[in-house]
C-alpha cells in the first residue's frame, strides 16, 4: 500500500532514504530548509569529495569508535564497494587515491548530485526547498515556508537534519530542544575533525601562518600517524590534526590540557640525530645546527625555536629528543562552526535497530544527527548513506504490517 512519507533534511542521509522509499512505491516528500539540497555534500566536493575508503573492510568498520558495533549492520548492508557501485550507477566513476581514499574521477560532487536528484525526481520524490521544519505541532510536523506555516501529517517521517558544523550550509541543530522536550536523549554537539588553537608568538604566527608541515609523524592517544598539517593563524589544522582531533578534544575536556607530539624527522633515529647534532660546532647558531645536524630548516626549524625550552637547545641529546617528539600545547578546539563534522546528537540507545526513535513511533532519524563520529577519509559520507538506507528499510518494516 502506498504511504505518505516525510523526509526532513535533504543531505546525503535524507536523499538516500528517499531513494529507497520511493523505489518501494511510497509517496515521498523531502523537506529542505535551504533554497537547494545537499549543500554540505557539494562543499565536500570542493576538496574532491572523498566518498568512501578502500582499506580492508574489517578495518573500515572499526573507524566509528564507540558506535562501530551499532552501525555495523547498516555498513554491512551498504559497504564501500556498494558506495562505489551506487555512484557508478549515477554515472560517477571513482578511483582509489592516496592512502586508499576513494574519490569521483571528476573530483567534485555536482555531477553526482545532479544525476541523483534527477533519478529521485523520476522516482516521484517531491523536493520542497525553503521548507524549514520548526517543530511538532497539531499532531504533525510544522514547516516555515515562503507561503507561511504548513503542517504535514505523513504516515511516517525521517529526520536527516545533519550535525552542527558549518551551520550556514543548513545543519544548524535548531531541532535539539524540540526532541529533548519529547524526552529524546540528544548529546551536546562537539567539534570533530577540527583544528585547535595554539598560543603562537606574534613572530611565528606572522611568518608561518598558512604554511604546511610536511612529512611528519604526529602522536596522541589515538596513535602515531604520518602525514602533514598546516600552521594557521589560530593554531593547527589539516588532515593529520583531524586524525587526532577526537582524542585531543576528549583530552582537553577531561584534563584541561592536551598536546600533539610531532616527530619532525621521522626518517632518523634519536641516536643518529644526537650524534649528528653533537658534531656541530658549539658556537654555531641553533638554525645552523638544526640545518646541518638534523636537516631541518624553514618552518620545522622555527617550530623548535618556538616550542623547545632554551635549556634544551645547547644539549644534543635533549635537542634530538625535542625533534623526535615536539609537544605542541593546545588551548582548545576551533569552534564547531568551522569543523568538518560534529560528535554528539541523538543517542544511539534512543533509536531501535531500524533507526526509529523509540519514544516516537513512526519517526526515524539518520545521518550525522545521530551520536557517532568518524575521522575524515570518506567514513562520514559512507556512514550517512548507509544509515539513510538502513533507516529507510527500518521504516519499510515498520509500515508493512500497518
Ligand atoms: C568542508 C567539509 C568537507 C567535507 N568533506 C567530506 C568528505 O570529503 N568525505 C566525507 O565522508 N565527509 C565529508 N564531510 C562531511 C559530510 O559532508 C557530512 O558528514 C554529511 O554531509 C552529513 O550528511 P547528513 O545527510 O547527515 O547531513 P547534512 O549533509 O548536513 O544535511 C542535512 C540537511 O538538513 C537540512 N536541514 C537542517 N535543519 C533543517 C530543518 N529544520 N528543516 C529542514 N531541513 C533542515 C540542511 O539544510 C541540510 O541540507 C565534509 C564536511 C565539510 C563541512
Amino acid at each position: 500500500m502506498k504511504r505518505t512519507i516525510a523526509i526532513i533534511g535533504g543531505g546525503p542521509a535524507g536523499l538516500m532514504a528517499a531513494e529507497v522509499l520511493s523505489a518501494n512505491g511510497h509517496a515521498v516528500t523531502v523537506y529542505e530548509a535551504m533554497p537547494t539540497a545537499a549543500r554540505k555534500f557539494l562543499l565536500a566536493g570542493k576538496s574532491g569529495l572523498n566518498i568512501t575508503h578502500a582499506e580492508d573492510y574489517s578495518r573500515f568498520v572499526t573507524r566509528f569508535g564507540a558506535a562501530a558495533e551499532r552501525l555495523r549492520p547498516a555498513l554491512d548492508a551498504f559497504t564501500p564497494k556498494d558506495v562505489r557501485a551506487w555512484a557508478s550507477g549515477l554515472g560517477t566513476e571513482t578511483f582509489v587515491g592516496s592512502s586508499s581514499r576513494v574519490f569521483p574521477k571528476e573530483m567534485k560532487a555536482s555531477p553526482l548530485l545532479r544525476a541523483w536528484l534527477r533519478r529521485l525526481d523520476a522516482q516521484g520524490v517531491r523536493l520542497l526547498t525553503r521548507h524549514r521544519w520548526s517543530g511538532f505541532a497539531d499532531g504533525g510536523y510544522e514547516f516555515e515556508t515562503s507561503e507561511g506555516r504548513k503542517i504535514a501529517r505523513p504516515d511516517a517521517a525521517l529526520l536527516a537534519l545533519g550535525g552542527a558544523s558549518w551551520p550556514r550550509l543548513g545543519s544548524d541543530a535548531a531541532w535539539v530542544p524540540w526532541l529533548r522536550s519529547r524526552r529524546v536523549t540528544v548529546h551536546d554537539f562537539r567539534p570533530a575533525n577540527c583544528g585547535f588553537d595554539v598560543a603562537w608568538s606574534e613572530d611565528f604566527r606572522g611568518r608561518f601562518a598558512g604554511e604546511p608541515l610536511k612529512s611528519v609523524v604526529a602522536t596522541s592517544e589515538a596513535g602515531a600517524f604520518p602525514g602533514e598539517f598546516v600552521v594557521s593563524r589560530h593554531g593547527i589544522e589539516g588532515s593529520l590534526v583531524y586524525a587526532h582531533a577526537a582524542a585531543l578534544r576528549d583530552g582537553l575536556e577531561r584534563d584541561g590540557k592536551a598536546q600533539l607530539l610531532v616527530d619532525l624527522a621521522p626518517g632518523r633515529s634519536i641516536e643518529r640525530l644526537t650524534w649528528d647534532l653533537a658534531r656541530q660546532h658549539g658556537k654555531a647558531s641553533l638554525a645552523n645546527r638544526l640545518r646541518k645536524g638534523a636537516g631541518l630548516n624553514g618552518i620545522k626549524s622555527a617550530l623548535i625555536r618556538e616550542i623547545a625550552p632554551a635549556a634544551v637547545r645547547p644539549d644534543p641529546e635533549r635537542l634530538a629528543a625535542a625533534i623526535k617528539s615536539l609537544p605542541i600545547p593546545l588551548l582548545r578546539p576551533r569552534p564547531i562552526a568551522e569543523a568538518i563534522s560534529s560528535a554528539g546528537g541523538i543517542g544511539l540507545d534512543d533509536v531501535d535497530d531500524g533507526f526509529m526513535v523509540k519514544t516516537l513511533p513512526g519517526l526515524f532519524a539518520a545521518g550525522e544527527m545521530l551520536d557517532w563520529e568518524a575521522p575524515t577519509g570518506g567514513y562520514l559520507l559512507t556512514a550517512c548513506l548507509a544509515i539513510g538506507r538502513a533507516a529507510a528499510h527500518g521504516m519499510l518494516a515498520w509500515l508493512a504490517p500497518r
